[in-house]
């Protein structure tokens, strides 16, 4: 790990204070980051120290939303979750990812901004686009069972690792943020991410001066919601494909729907053409087929990854036909199917 210097902030509004912002980087809960130090992927010279900012550990909640502040914990954020019917999706995401210890330190604000997971990426020896722009993709030929087929280019086909992004950008979450100048702004999760295109070492829309405060759920009359990930393992294994889905329906019609897709876009995927394909549709599975199949029409395998696209496909029909029939016995329900 090469030397940096450390400043903490206590308050997102001495961010201003910061002055340069030049090769400086945000320190959450770390797991992510540090990593990425140790290995030499992430060189900043200047650390902003953020664990002693004990406003953001906050939750409040309104009638019209739920504000999540960025250093809350991914388990006190799920155990909030679990607690509440409309953000039944958040808890089975969030409890889905990585491992006990690893949520308990693992922050709302650096879950959101985890980098990729591909291999090529954490090893130097590689050419890696994202990690040093230009030098080419080994994914591209390589070992790419992990990687994206929806929002590819032919510079990155890297997925994005998030389970709670997610569950967030179905619930469609919006992230609020501060600068350096003191300037604030509200960005739809829908809306952070970027496709790589040929500039695939910028990942979101954020500046490098952004702090994000807190993220902010709307409420509304939700749905039976569903988090289904599909893994190598039962544990400590991040998505193949995952599916986050709240339905509602109403005398055999989808009334509303909300679908977001893990593991298979190079962004966490917002599936609004299956939407706006099933919305006040009755309800059938060749309905949720043909949906499914038209969010997919874009995607590209690049061999090893060839399995996801029929795999996503079969995973989100059921997990649609599950909310559908679980509405059709319980008119109205909102929340996980299995309350645990
Ligand atoms: C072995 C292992 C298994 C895992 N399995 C899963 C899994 O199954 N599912 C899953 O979703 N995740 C998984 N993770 C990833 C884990 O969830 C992330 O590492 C974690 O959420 C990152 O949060 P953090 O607070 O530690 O972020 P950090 O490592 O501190 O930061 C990550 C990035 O976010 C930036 N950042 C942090 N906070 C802010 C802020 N407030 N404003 C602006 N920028 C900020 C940092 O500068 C950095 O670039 C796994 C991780 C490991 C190590
Ligand atoms: S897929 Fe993206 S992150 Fe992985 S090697 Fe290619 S450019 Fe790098």
């Amino acid at each position: 790990m090469r030397p940096f210097s450390v400043n903490s902030l206590t308050d997102g509004k001495q961010l201003a204070d910061i002055g340069t912002f030049e090769s400086s980087r945000f320190l959450a809960g770390g797991t992510n980051l540090v990593d990425l130090m140790k290995h030499q992927i992430e060189t900043p010279q200047h650390i902003i120290d953020l664990s002693r900012w004990d406003s953001a550990n906050n939750i409040d909640e309104t009638d019209d939303y739920y504000q999540i502040g960025a250093m809350v914990s991914n388990t006190d954020l799920a155990n909030f979750a679990y607690q509440r019917k409309d953000l039944s999706v958040l808890s089975q995401a969030l409890l889905s990812g990585a491992t006990v210890q690893l949520r308990n330190r693992a922050t709302t604000g650096g879950n959101l901004l985890q980098r990729t997971r591909c291999y090529y990426f954490y090893d130097t020896n590689q050419p890696c686009n994202k990690r040093e722009p230009g030098s080419g993709c080994a994914a591209l030929d390589g070992f790419n069972r992990i990687h994206a087929v929806l929002g590819t280019s032919e510079h990155c086909i890297a997925s994005h690792p998030s389970d709670m992004a997610v569950a967030m950008t179905a619930l469609d979450a919006q992230v609020k943020t501060i600068n350096t100048k003191g300037d604030t702004r509200s960005i739809p999760v829908r809306e952070l991410y970027q496709l790589p295109g040929d500039t695939p070492h910028i990942e979101t829309v954020l500046a490098e001066d952004e702090l994000i405060v807190a993220v902010k759920i709307p409420k509304k009359k939700r749905g039976t919601q569903t988090y289904r990930k599909v893994r190598d393992r039962s544990s400590y294994a991040f998505a193949l494909v995952s599916v986050a889905c709240d339905l509602t329906l109403k005398d055999g019609v989808i009334a509303d729907i909300s679908l977001a897709f893990g593991g298979v876009g190079t962004q966490p995927w917002h599936a609004a053409s299956a939407e706006d394909f099933m919305r006040n549709k009755t309800a059938s599975s060749s309905l949720y087929e043909q949906a499914v199949d038209l969010e997919l029409n874009p995607a590209r395998g690049a061999g090893g990854n060839d399995f996801k696209i029929p795999l996503i496909k079969r995973t989100a029909a059921f997990v649609i036909q599950q909310a559908v029939e679980h509405q059709m016995a319980n008119p109205g329900h909102q929340g996980a199917i299995h309350a645990r």
